[in-house]
């Protein structure tokens, strides 16, 4: 039983607590205790979970695993106070908002013998499970994945940072890519932003986009275009529902992460992956910035 503690009480923080008061699924290893949480508010006890300060977090003994579900701009300094106390750190994406900060980070931790884990749901979801399965042994030839949201919220990072789930379903779905160019449309007074991104794959040189748009009235939505040798998909496929929700997935991969039972391979694998995702997040916006000037 590993002692933990949640920080930040928004969505994630929300589920966060719920999974981990709730008994895991039969033959789940990597059992959490719940300690209390962490709120810059003072709170009343949550899902029959106390409130305890930061500090005790650091400090407490009983204590060895912190979930960080706050805004993006804050994980950074939240992960390296926890590595730097011992222990071991689930962190929701995006891990930090530059490639360098999540470097250190991640080399702090393997220093310290800690877990750093950070969550991405979005490939857990049946959707993404399917898809994955339907381009097996497909080529692509070009493909496009325009995603829209309401407003950002503040604290949340750029563009490519704060949308860094759908980057990494492309780094998922086709491999490492390189960015070509990308531009940033901004419209404060509407609270508008939109972010294109033209990447090349690296093992076939063919050119995907991403946009990531944001603004009032603008619904939730991922739009998808990928044209293959064999076919073109213009949707998402439904994906079979599964019993497991996407967060207490993800808390299951860390467990097992804990417990060494994740084979080395494939923790390097995703190592690698996430510190290419930020890499092109980290690229991205210096790209918009200097277009901009
Ligand atoms: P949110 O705005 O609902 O919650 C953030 C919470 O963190 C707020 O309650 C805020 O008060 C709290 N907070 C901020 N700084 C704090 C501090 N210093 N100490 C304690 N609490 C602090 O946002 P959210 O949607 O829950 O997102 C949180 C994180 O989870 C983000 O990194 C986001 O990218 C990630 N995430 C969210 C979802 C989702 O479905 N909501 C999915 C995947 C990843």
């Amino acid at each position: 039983m590993l002692g933990s503690v949640v920080v930040g009480l928004g969505i994630a923080g929300s589920v966060r607590i719920r999974d981990l008061s709730s008994s895991l699924p039969s033959g789940s290893e990597g059992k959490f205790a719940l300690k209390g949480f962490v709120s810059r508010r003072p709170l009343e006890d949550q899902q029959g979970v106390q409130q305890i300060t930061f500090e005790d977090a650091l400090a407490r003994n009983d204590i060895q695993v912190a979930f960080i579900c706050t805004e993006n701009i804050s994980h950074e300094e939240h992960i390296r106070r926890f590595l730097e106390a011992g222990k071991h750190v689930c962190v929701e994406y995006p891990m930090t908002l530059s490639y360098s900060s999540a470097v250190d980070l991640c080399a702090l931790a393997q220093q310290k013998g800690l877990v750093l884990h950070e969550e991405h749901i979005e490939l857990l979801t049946p959707d993404f499970k399917q898809l994955k399965k339907d381009i097996v042994g497909k080529q692509l030839e070009e493909g496009n994945l325009h995603f829209t949201g309401g407003p950002l919220k503040p604290g949340f990072g750029f563009l490519s940072f704060s949308g860094i789930a759908r980057l990494t379903w492309l780094v998922d779905l086709f491999g490492e890519l390189s960015l070509k160019a990308a531009t940033l449309v901004k419209d404060e007074e509407r609270q508008y932003m939109k972010m294109t991104a033209h990447f090349l794959t690296k093992d076939q040189n063919r050119p995907l986009t991403w946009i990531e748009e944001r603004g009032e009235g603008l619904g939730r939505a991922k739009h998808i275009h990928f044209r293959f040798d064999s076919c073109v998909l213009t949707e998402l496929p439904a994906g079979q529902k599964e019993p497991i929700g996407l967060f207490m997935q993800d808390q299951l991969l860390f467990g097992r992460k804990l417990q060494g039972d994740v084979p080395p391979q494939e923790l390097e694998a995703e190592r690698n992956r996430i510190l290419h995702c930020l890499q092109l997040a980290d690229n991205i916006q210096r790209f918009c910035q200097n277009t901009a000037n």
